[in-house]
């Protein structure tokens, strides 16, 4: 399967992700992900950036984890641990080529998710971890870390970039039009759904 990361302003970037049930198709998709994740030189990937609308993402936090070993999150449910207090932190986005800035977010959090075996794990992070987990967990919300920061001529520059960007892959046919982008989304919750 031949997969891209989609870029600021796609629509799949902003569509809920629909929780799912563990499939052959979703540990292929997985595989395939993880596999994009490093060629991109990402450390982390959520399916709502390969045009998946579903609740999955794939990190590597300390990009130490062999091939094979990226951290699986299914189905997460995350909670910020609110007496831990936040932090600030760089952060960047494989949707969001080449801007970088200090986002704040909670420093400790707990989630709860299942593996690809369909079992549930609870575990609380903190710190580079915990960053990276919240910011792959928010595109399963369709939100993306420039929703956190004041906007400032640079970025204001930057996303005009990756909008007139878009702007030309739909005029060269790269990208469907918006009502085709749609009916896939929607085709895929329903798959995804309906699996037996
Ligand atoms: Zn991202």
């Amino acid at each position: 399967m031949s997969l891209t990361v989609l870029r600021f302003p796609h629509p799949a970037l902003r569509y809920p992700a629909v929780p799912i049930k563990v499939t052959d198709e979703v540990r292929q998709l997985v595989k395939d992900m993880a596999r994009l994740m490093r060629e991109s030189n990402g450390i982390g990937l959520a399916a709502p950036q390969i045009g998946y609308p579903w609740r999955l993402f794939v990190c590597n936090p300390r990009n130490d984890r062999p091939e094979g070993e990226e951290l699986v999150f299914v189905n997460p449910v995350l909670t910020p641990s609110v007496r831990h207090g936040s932090c600030l932190l760089e952060e960047g986005c494989l949707s969001i080529p080449g801007l970088y800035r200090k986002v704040s977010r909670p420093r400790v959090i707990d989630i709860s998710w299942q593996d690809l075996d369909g079992n549930e794990h609870k575990t609380q992070y903190g710190g580079w971890t915990a960053r990276v987990i919240q910011h792959e967990y928010a595109h399963l919300l369709g939100e993306l870390f420039i929703d956190l920061i004041p906007s400032d001529p640079d970025i204001q520059q930057r996303l005009q970039f990756l909008v007139d960007e878009y702007a030309l892959g739909r005029a060269s046919g790269a990208i469907p039009e918006e009502h085709v982008i749609e009916e896939s989304l929607k085709q895929l919750v329903e798959r995804i759904n309906h699996v037996a």
